[in-house]
């Protein structure tokens, strides 16, 4: 991905992604894609997701934040169920499509999961279309999942994961409005995963409003 690390592989950990409670052919995905040991911030984190506890996540750039939450959201989906499911804000489209990318490596094991990105850039009428069709999972910068919802093309009451990702460049550009009519337009139970390379002040009161009873993960810089 187009990180600073790009190419190189995440630091790992020494813990086996199969000490969690994933299903097999999750187990068998992640084998071949060759993903053997949890990096530091999943090995830190997945255990919390899957049990369903909100999360406050910080680690840097290119330590696997993204299959930290999309292994939690891709398990509690019904593949049956054909709504929107899972949600992922991303600051920028660039990253929407990376984040889409991943999930859709990591969905391998279910032919039948559909994942759609949802950013400004691209006419809405494809969107429209494609949500009209169906969707498990959208991934998507705020601007363009705020359109979709007050023309009443996304529609979220199904939604049982709700994830932030890059949070803290998400407020920096000046997203706090957007996200928060965003979450008035979630279903209150769900479980929702804050993700964020640093911790400005923002973050915790974007947590303290949107985020409920979170356990933290902070990993500090390694070298
Ligand atoms: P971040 O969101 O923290 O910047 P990414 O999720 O983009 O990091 O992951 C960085 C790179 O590491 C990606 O190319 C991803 O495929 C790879 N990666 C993530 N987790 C693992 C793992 N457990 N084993 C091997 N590679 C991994
Ligand atoms: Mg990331």
């Amino acid at each position: 991905m187009t990180t600073p690390s790009a190419g190189l592989p995440a630091a790992a950990s020494d813990l086996p992604f199969d000490s969690l409670p994933l299903a097999p052919a999750m187990l068998d995905t992640l084998r071949q894609l060759d993903y053997r040991t949890m990096t530091p911030i999943q090995a830190a984190s997945l255990p919390l997701a899957l049990a369903g506890h909100d999360l406050i996540a910080q680690a840097k750039t290119g330590s696997g934040k993204t299959a930290a939450f999309a292994l939690p959201l891709l398990a509690r989906l019904d593949v049956r169920k054909l709504a929107v499911q899972a949600m992922v804000l991303c600051p920028t489209r660039e990253l929407a499509d990376q984040v889409t990318q991943e999930i859709r490596r990591l969905a391998r094991f279910e032919a039948n999961i559909k994942v759609l990105p949802l950013c400004g850039g691209t006419p809405m009428r494809p969107q429209r279309d494609s949500l009209e069709h169906g969707a498990h999972v959208v991934v998507g910068t705020p601007g363009r999942i705020m359109d979709h919802l007050q023309r009443g093309s996304l529609v979220l009451d199904e939604l049982s994961t709700l994830v932030l990702d890059e949070a803290d460049r998400m407020l920096d550009m000046g997203f706090h409005d957007d996200i928060a009519f965003i979450a008035s337009r979630c279903p209150s139970a769900r479980q929702t995963l804050l993700f964020s390379a640093t911790y400005p002040e923002g973050i915790a009161t974007l947590a303290a409003r949107f985020l409920r009873t979170p356990q933290e993960v902070k990993l500090l810089e390694q070298h």
